[in-house]
């Protein structure tokens, strides 16, 4: 049974944007919460579920455009829980991945605050199901990496090229659209095959959602395509491999390389 007394802190998934892919536990907390502090990513359709009488603070934080920093988020749950609040702090997909859990439970720890996480859909898992595809296959993609290419302005992704140029993994980047360009050239400067299969996933399980399906050397076309402003994954290795049957309308950029796929 769920516990969820006066001073506690819940980290909660609120999943890729879809409300119908939050959890039961999810549910019951944001109702059970006395405040809510949410993030950007946080769908419209979950933040609908918060019961009219439980206070909302937005603390979003998209890229380059951050309200609250994330010191100020730490203090600010750990206040409210030192005040006797029940306080839920909602974050997109799963708190764990991704999502700056760490700080937040240092800092409840730190304050002798309860704090414990209830985990939710991530990015990755949602952009796979868009796709109808798996992100592993048997046998070929053995493994999955999450792994994030977002970067401060200007400045190029520090990652391990070499691990991630591994025709073995299905790669899930997030927050890599911008830098997809930078992604493409390294992994294929580090061995990884000019035609590896390739997902451009935008809005995964919410309205907006469109895809792309191409190959490694076209993400950078890919991306400039995907033009809509919502949060995109890449996806990229074998198990990508676009499903033939699917009716797919191709983009004029390369028509039989680049097929995009709205919902
Ligand atoms: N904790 C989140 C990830 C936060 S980082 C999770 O587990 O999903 C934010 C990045 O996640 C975005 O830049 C994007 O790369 C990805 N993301 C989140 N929601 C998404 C969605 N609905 N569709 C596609 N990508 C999404």
């Amino acid at each position: 049974m769920t516990q969820f007394p006066d001073g506690m802190v819940w980290l909660v998934g609120a999943g890729p944007g879809d409300p119908e892919l939050l959890t039961r536990k999810a549910e019951w907390l944001i109702c059970a919460a006395s405040v809510v502090f949410f993030d950007a990513l946080v769908g419209p359709g979950v933040l609908d579920l918060i019961p009219a009488g439980v206070r909302t603070v937005s603390v979003g934080k998209r890229s380059g455009r951050h309200s609250k920093d994330q010191a100020s988020i730490d203090r600010l749950i750990v206040a409210a829980a030192l005040a006797g609040e029940r306080v839920v702090r909602l974050k997109g997909g799963d708190p764990a991945i991704f999502g700056r859990a760490t700080e937040e439970l240092d800092a409840c720890r730190a304050a002798g605050v309860s704090v414990a996480i209830c985990p939710g859909v991530t990015a990755a898992s949602a952009a796979a199901a868009s796709l109808g595809c798996s992100l592993t296959l048997r046998g070929m993609a053995r493994k999955l990496v999450f792994a994030t290419a977002h970067v401060r302005a200007g400045a190029a992704p520090e990652l391990d090229w070499q691990a991630l140029a591994d025709p073995d993994a299905t790669l899930a980047i997030y927050m890599g659209k911008a830098a997809a360009a930078e992604v493409s050239r390294q992994l294929q400067a580090h061995g990884l095959a000019e035609d590896t299969p390739v997902a451009i996933v935008e809005n995964a399980s919410l309205p907006g959602e469109q895809s792309l399906s191409t190959r490694l050397d076209l993400l950078p076309l890919a991306a400039k395509a995907c033009s809509g402003s919502g949060p995109a994954l890449l996806l990229i290795g074998t198990a990508l491999q676009p499903v033939p049957s699917r009716a797919q309308q191709c983009s004029h950029l390369a028509l039989s390389t680049i097929s995009r796929h709205t919902a």
